[in-house]
């Protein structure tokens, strides 16, 4: 058939060029003209002719599929493959088809239309749909083999030839099974991510468990969506700036200290800790306190640290814990700590202060000592329900003030402590509080206490401090800085190193006390007394100064509380008690006005045995009289062993010694117990004195008081007289005599003598 094919061609080129020679020929030769048209004309039929055979020729060759050649092809190919005719006429599949199959080298050669016709049935399709169906198509088919491994394959055909019949197809198989194995893998992992993300956000939800993620290079939080309830907040994420204006002002000292904590942590660093912020942070409408539980040690892809944790509604803890505490610690009037749980808690805060320090941040603690003024003579004239409304009230003020940070306790009838957490750079601290809480307390006796004039003092300490070495010592500085304060008539005081240096230079000082007597450092100042009618000195108080070599004067209000702790009180005592008598004895041999000199006596001094014979040893060495000695005790002195007390000044009143009650109404006392007491003057404190014009109970306490003397035969002096109306309101009511600066400020003995001479 090829060979008949090559003939004809050859034929047809043949005709062709004669064809072309005759058109060439007549042109030149036109006198041949007819003879040649016909020529011509035949040439143009054969060759139409010839040229529709070839087009058919052509036609034919390339239309035509050598099936066999095809199957000889398709069997080389090393993945599955077959060639079918939808009639089922023409059915050849190649080994790898075979094999996927699980049939062998015999079988094959069997009946592949069988294997082929299973495997249309496998995948439910007829050979004749199969052919309209699957033709420029992919089928994806599952296969279990004959060993039961299960196998994808996706399936591409293609019409190889169409009939009217029937149609030669070419499918070929490409394996799928590792990348269905995967994607199932990951449709199942998919699936199991999800059924724990449903279990997570279950349990969070049931638990009311939120988680904060921390990035620091973008300064964000990833909210959880439990935590987005909390924040109310609607975006997962939140930045650091917005998530700190939700906390409570007084923690976020706190939570900046995490900041930066937080920012610093490089990569290196391997914390492992689980740490807990607490905090209150605003949501729904109040502040709710949430324990945020966090692990620094989480890493990012780069290695950055990620920090991040649970934050955990502990109100309830936060309440069940002030209750035990409240049961276990609290002072029974106020409901606030008492002093052992601020000793421990004190102790606790020191630590934390300084580590701060040393991890250089900034914040520091206020320890504030303060006292209700004149609160005893309140609670004496009153009665002590009122007083312990006082102290309720005030206990109350001061809470405000401590609502996350710090503390506030009772420590003694009227001593409290509060301890703020403040930035170290806040310098209006405390003072601001203090004037607050003195606003806080006038307020409060003007709508509850009516009539009465509230106000307290204060003396503070920091912490840390390099003079301090424990959280007891700076409670003494603060309470130190308090007795300074009211020394020098200030309600608020605070302590300084200069103040530390002083007690320091003052501890050296107490070694060497008996070289500074010599050396006439301490001295003694007189303050006149001065009959409240006659305006005549009567007697002169005895009030000890150190005077340094550079003028300086230290108060005794400093001195004497160290000298009593240091047991060098008796030195100082000894030295007045000498030093006055000789100098009351020179003033009467030189025939001046009798006075009474007064000399103040401290509880070491009176407590010892031999008192009273060490007090008739200088009388008797200067040759005077006693009853131109009077001692002043203070009521805390007085009524630290009432028993012991009577004794012992009945002892002294009946060498003839005079007995003063100092500073009566700051003490502990009241007039009951006054009243056991052999005292032949009391001395009202300069405290009632201040407000004598304007407060209507301290002139009632006042006048009570003097009344109340009288009855005992006991004269009445007021302390701190520095106006005339003062006197002239002390003078109605009856007092006796008057000390003040109104008649004179303690001086030195030579100007006290100008005054007596002039006296006469
Ligand atoms: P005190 O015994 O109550 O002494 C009265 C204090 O009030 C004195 O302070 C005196 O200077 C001050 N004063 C008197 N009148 C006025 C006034 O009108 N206005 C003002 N603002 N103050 C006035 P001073 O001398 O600083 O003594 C303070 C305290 O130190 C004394 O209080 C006393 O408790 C103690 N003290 C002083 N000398 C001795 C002493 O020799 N031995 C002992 N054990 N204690 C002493
Ligand atoms: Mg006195
Ligand atoms: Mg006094």
């Amino acid at each position: 058939m090829k060979s008949n094919k090559n003939l004809i061609l050859w034929i047809e080129l043949l005709f062709a060029l004669l064809s072309l020679w005759v058109l060439k020929t007549v042109s030149f030769y036109p006198e041949h003209a007819i003879g040649t048209l016909r020529i011509y004309v035949l040439s143009m039929i054969v060759l139409t002719v010839s040229l529709v055979l070839s087009v058919r020729y052509y036609q034919s060759q390339h239309s035509t599929i050598d099936v066999d050649k095809i199957c000889e092809m398709v069997q080389r190919i090393d993945v599955p493959a077959f060639i079918w005719s939808n009639d089922l006429s023409v059915m050849f599949a190649n080994s790898a088809m075979d094999e996927l199959l699980g049939i062998t080298g015999e079988e094959t050669e069997i009946d592949n239309a069988v294997v082929l016709s299973n495997f249309f049935h496998s995948i439910s399709v007829s050979p004749k749909e199969a052919g309209v169906i699957l033709s420029g198509q992919t089928l994806k088919t599952g296969l279990v083999t004959q060993n039961g491994q299960k196998r994808h394959i996706a399936w591409t055909t293609s019409v190889l030839k169409k009939n009217n019949t029937a149609s030669l197809l070419f499918s070929i198989g490409f394996e799928t099974t590792e990348l269905e194995n995967a994607k199932m893998e990951l449709t199942k992992y998919a699936q199991d991510l999800l059924i724990s993300q449903t279990r997570y956000d279950l349990s969070m939800k049931l638990s009311g468990v939120g988680f904060l993620l921390a990035e620091t290079v973008r300064e964000e939080y990833y909210v959880s969506e439990e935590a987005m309830k909390f924040l109310g907040i609607s975006e997962n994420c939140i930045s650091f700036h917005d998530f700190r204006k939700k906390i409570h002002q007084d923690d976020r000292i706190k939570f900046d200290d995490y900041l930066v904590k937080i920012r610093n942590i490089s990569n290196a660093d391997t914390y492992g800790c689980q740490r807990i912020l607490e905090m209150r942070i605003w949501t729904n409408n109040q502040y709710v306190w949430y324990a945020y539980q966090y692990h620094e040690n989480l890493r990012n892809k780069d290695g950055r640290p990620i920090i991040g944790g649970a934050l955990i509604d502990i109100t309830n803890e936060k309440r069940k814990d002030a209750k035990i505490k409240n049961l276990a610690f609290n002072d029974k009037v106020t409901g606030i700590y008492n002093r052992n749980k601020l000793m421990h808690e004190g102790a606790k805060l020191y630590k934390m202060a300084m580590e701060a320090e040393t991890q250089g941040y900034h914040y520091r603690y206020w320890v504030i000592v303060l006292d209700i003024d004149r609160f005893h003579i309140i609670n004496d004239s009153c009665g002590y329900e009122k007083g312990d409304k006082i102290l309720k009230a005030f206990a109350h003020i001061l809470c405000e003030y401590t609502a996350n940070s710090g503390l506030v306790a009772r420590i003694s009838a009227d001593n409290f402590v509060l301890i703020l957490q403040r930035y170290a750079d806040d310098d209006g601290e405390p003072a601001n509080t203090i004037e607050q809480i003195r606003e806080s307390l006038a307020e409060l006796a003007k709508e509850d206490f009516a009539g009465l004039s509230l106000s307290c003092s204060a003396g503070f300490a920091s912490m840390p401090t390099p003079d301090s070495h424990d959280f007891k010592e700076v409670l003494e500085h603060a309470e130190f800085a308090l007795a300074v304060g009211k020394g020098e008539l200030s309600y608020l005081m605070g302590y300084d190193a200069k103040m530390h240096q002083e007690i320091l230079y003052q501890g050296e000082m107490e070694k060497s006390l008996s070289e500074a007597i010599e050396n006439h450092y301490l001295q003694l100042y007189y303050q006149p007394k001065v009959d409240i009618h006659t305006e005549k000195i009567i007697g002169a108080e005895a009030l000890i100064r150190w005077i340094r070599p550079d003028g300086t004067m230290i108060s005794p209000n400093v001195f004497i509380p160290i000298a009593e702790k240091a047991g060098m009180i008796s030195a100082i005592s000894h030295f007045v008690l000498c030093e006055a008598c000789e100098q009351t004895a020179e003033w009467q041999k030189m025939g001046l006005p009798k006075i009474i000199m007064s000399i103040n006596f401290a509880s070491g001094d009176f407590y010892q045995a031999n008192v009273c014979e060490v007090i008739r040893n200088q009388m008797d060495k200067f040759e005077l009289e006693p009853e131109y000695l009077e001692l002043e005790l203070t009521e805390r002195l007085a009524l630290g062993d009432i028993n012991y007390t009577v004794q012992q000044m009945n002892a002294l009143r009946e060498m003839g010694i005079l007995l003063a009650m100092d500073d009566f109404g700051t003490g502990y006392s009241s007039l009951s117990y006054i009243q056991l007491l052999p005292l032949t003057l009391l001395k009202l404190d300069r405290s009632f004195i201040i407000e004598i014009e304007t407060d209507k109970v301290a002139q009632e306490i006042v006048s009570a008081v003097i009344k109340i003397a009288k009855s005992m035969d006991m004269k009445t002096i007021a302390e701190g007289v520095e106006y005339k109306p003062q006197a002239e309101i002390l003078k109605e009511m009856g007092c006796d005599y008057i000390q003040g600066y109104l008649y004179g400020k303690p001086m030195p003995p030579e100007e006290f003598q100008k005054r007596l001479e002039a006296n006469t």
